[in-house]
């Protein structure tokens, strides 16, 4: 279905899992343009934008922003030039809905997707990696306080910008969007795993280097 060198990829995991960073690391050997609905959704919230406004309070308290608004910002992204090669899909799809409608909206184009790669990680791993969380206000380099702390604390080492901790990753936010992870996304790994595109990648207790060789014998086409 899909085009030959295309690679029309989705990375699906919990909260916490590791998806910005094996995002980053994607990007950076593939080209792939990222298409995070998180940072999306974040931007339009900064922005101030009607659709900001109304993904605000979802994004507040941890829940899932209607699939209607996510799934207008995705179609009009990939209707973008850069994707014609291919696309990483980071916190998206979520739910079965926006899946089916993904598919469907490729279809149209005449693509499908490639690779779906879950990253699998143990609960309890996911709380400490979301509570230690830091992101660069400048450039959105991500860090964690005690795994991966930057040089000098509070500031980014690539670009001197200040880190701050997302308002959704604070513990009772972070308890609800892994239970709505659970309850709303994690069908999405038999959805996947029935079209035969879906590949886990085992991320408890590993290094983001040892779980992006994993990734690269995925997308390389060298693992199953
Ligand atoms: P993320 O940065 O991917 O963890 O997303 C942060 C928040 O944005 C989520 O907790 C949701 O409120 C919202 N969000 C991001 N992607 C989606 C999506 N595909 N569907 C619904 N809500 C989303």
């Amino acid at each position: 279905m899909a085009r030959p060198r295309e690679r029309n990829v989705v990375l699906l995991g919990a909260p916490g899992s590791g998806k910005g960073t094996q995002a980053e690391r994607i990007v950076a050997r593939y080209g792939l343009p990222h298409i995070s609905t998180g940072d999306m959704l974040r931007a339009a919230v900064a922005g101030g934008t009607e659709t900001g406004r109304e993904a605000k309070r979802y994004m507040d308290a941890g829940e899932l922003v209607p699939d209607e608004v996510v799934i207008g910002c995705v179609r009009e992204r990939l209707a973008e030039g850069d994707t014609g090669d291919g696309f990483l899909l980071d916190g998206f799809p979520r739910t079965i809905d926006q899946a089916e409608r993904l598919d469907a909206l490729l279809a149209d184009a005449g693509r499908g997707l490639t690779h779906v790669i879950q990253l699998d990680v143990p609960e309890d791993e996911l709380v400490e990696r979301l509570a230690g969380r830091r992101l660069c206000r400048v450039c959105g380099k991500g860090y964690h306080v005690v795994f991966d702390p930057p040089a000098r604390e509070g500031v980014c080492d690539v670009c001197g910008g200040e880190l701050y901790q997302r308002a959704d990753d604070d513990e009772a936010t972070v308890r609800n969007r892994l239970a709505v992870y659970r309850a709303q996304t994690e069908p999405l790994v038999e959805y996947y795993r029935g079209r035969g595109i879906l590949h886990t990648a085992s991320g408890g207790g590993k290094l983001p280097d040892e779980v992006f060789e994993r990734v690269t014998e995925i997308l390389d086409g060298a693992a199953s």
